[in-house]
């Protein structure tokens, strides 16, 4: 017996070919129970509190992929009034980079401070978002598709930017560049073996990390070493095609579940 566990869902404007049921309905199937609460910042609420949130998320925006953000810039109105349209969907959430860190303190604020007695341990809050976001590594900032805790932040611009594409992509493009040729043809070639930014397959791919961001809450640990685990860390879209699209899990993770199930 162990305990129980509610997991919210929330979207901001993630890729179209998200469908959040396919996620509910895969955590079920372990016993999690979970609920769509729809867009987020709808659900957050009044205009004030919207505004107050769009001034730290165009603050949390990286300027320099090789500098970390450890402390927010000065306010920026601009910015704070085009992240309020691309709240409200009347702007792309994608084509910024934001720090994932500091999106996920302002989302925790934000939501603690919705409902304060929907915090803690029991459950918890994910939200599938459109914004790529990265994390630093000591050199640089690198795009992720997820963000693990308390809120867990799972991006479908980072399933398309993050993990690498294969190999000879990148040698075969770089040559067609040099070459000032055309390389739309590449894509063509490429075709289904990396996610596309509307991809039929995002909602059974981000099964797979929304599962992970539970275990993290379970456990504490983020990834599986087990390259046939979907809880394993892909750095490759070819491993995500794979692994996490797939979906299988392995006996250690699995048990993960059923003990707090
Ligand atoms: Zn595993």
């Amino acid at each position: 017996m162990g305990r129980s566990l509610t997991v919210f869902i929330y979207t901001d404007y993630p890729s179209e070919s998200l469908d959040t049921d396919v996620i509910i309905e895969r955590l079920g199937g372990f016993g999690i129970s979970a609920q769509s609460r729809g867009d987020l910042f709808e659900f957050l609420g009044n205009s004030d509190i919207r505004h107050r949130i769009a001034g730290m998320l165009a603050r949390s925006g990286i300027a320099d992929i090789e500098n970390p953000l450890n402390v927010l810039p000065a306010d920026n109105e601009a910015q704070a009034y085009l992240e309020l349209r691309k709240m409200s969907g009347l702007e792309s959430v994608r084509g910024g980079f934001y720090d994932g860190l500091w999106m996920q303190r302002i989302l925790h604020g934000a939501i603690a401070g919705k409902n304060p007695r929907e915090t803690g341990r029991g459950y918890i809050h994910m939200i599938f978002t459109g914004r790529l976001f990265g994390t630093y590594d000591g050199r640089r900032y690198h795009a992720r598709v997820i963000l693990a805790g308390s809120p867990a932040l799972i991006s479908t611009s980072g399933l398309v930017e993050a993990p690498a594409k294969p190999r000879e992509y990148y040698f075969i493009k770089g040559g067609l560049l040099r070459s000032g040729r055309d390389v739309s043809e590449l894509d063509i070639m490429y075709k289904g073996r990396y996610v596309e930014y509307d991809d039929p397959r995002i909602s059974a791919i981000l099964s797979s990390y929304a599962l992970q961001a539970v275990y993290y809450e379970l456990t504490g640990g983020e990834f599986c070493g087990n390259a046939g685990c979907c809880l394993y860390n892909s750095h490759w879209q070819e491993e995500v095609l794979k692994v996490q699209y797939e979906g299988s899990i392995c006996e250690k993770c699995l048990e993960a579940f059923k003990e707090a199930g």
